[in-house]
């Protein structure tokens, strides 16, 4: 039985991916999306951060981030219209509250891109919805590698996330499962795996009483 079965009412799953900049999240992420996108068309979304940091020039706002001014950003967290916010690299990221509780109370589940202590704010708020996943990169050189590769950042903000890198890496003992990312193809499968089981929970399938109540019934009809 699986979640295809209309009767069946779910609450969203929160996936959560973190890892320091580099070892492979954002790109784990894409193809989450776009595969599931093929798949089950509108069952998965990203939840698009708002952030003060500058936009890189492959970002489009209001797709990858909400670009906002520090006031904005500011003004916005006052009202409480953020889920969960936090200073990273010395910038403010935080979660839009309003899109993601619609789409777990419409049954979608919405993956993030948020760091540590992000994740420690919504697993205190919403431990039964909240999924979380750790990417580690195979080795420090490859970490770097990857970040000089990318040469979207300069090689000052490249040398602050390797800085950072180090305070990420403490956290990896906080998050449900790890992926250590050696091969991308491989990464993804196991990502793949993690969301279609954490689907197929009891508990994220509250009518399930009743459809295995008329399962009974219907059994009861067709037994001679
Ligand atoms: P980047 O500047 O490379 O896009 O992201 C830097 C870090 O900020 C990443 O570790 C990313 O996961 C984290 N981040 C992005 N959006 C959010 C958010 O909404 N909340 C929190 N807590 N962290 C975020």
């Amino acid at each position: 039985m699986n979640n295809d079965e209309p009767d069946i009412k779910r609450r969203g799953i929160m996936l959560v991916l973190s890892s320091p900049s580099g070892a492979g999240k954002t790109t784990l992420s894409r193809n989450l999306l776009e595969q599931e996108n093929i798949d089950d068309p509108g069952k998965l979304e990203l939840s698009v951060s708002a952030t003060t940091r500058a936009r890189r020039p492959s970002e489009i706002d209001g797709v990858h981030y909400h670009f906002l001014s520090k006031r904005q950003f500011e003004s916005m967290r006052d009202r409480g219209d953020l889920l969960e916010w936090a200073e990273v690299h010395g910038n403010y990221y935080g979660t839009p509250r309003e899109p993601v509780e619609k789409a777990l109370g419409e049954g979608r589940d919405v993956l993030f891109d948020i760091d540590w202590q992000g994740t420690r704010q919504l697993l205190e708020k919403m431990r039964d919805d909240v999924v979380t996943i750790f990417v580690l990169p195979p080795s420090a050189q490859e970490l770097k590698a990857r970040l000089v590769r990318r040469a979207e950042d300069s090689d000052s903000v490249i040398a602050e996330r390797l800085k950072n890198a180090a305070e990420e890496f403490l956290h990896w003992n906080e998050y449900d499962y790890i992926l250590v990312n050696r091969d991308l193809d491989k990464s993804f499968a196991r990502l793949r795996a993690i969301l279609i089981a954490e689907r197929l929970k009891r508990v994220k399938m509250p009518n399930l009483e009743s459809f295995v109540g008329k399962l009974l019934a219907d059994l009861k009809k067709i037994t001679p």
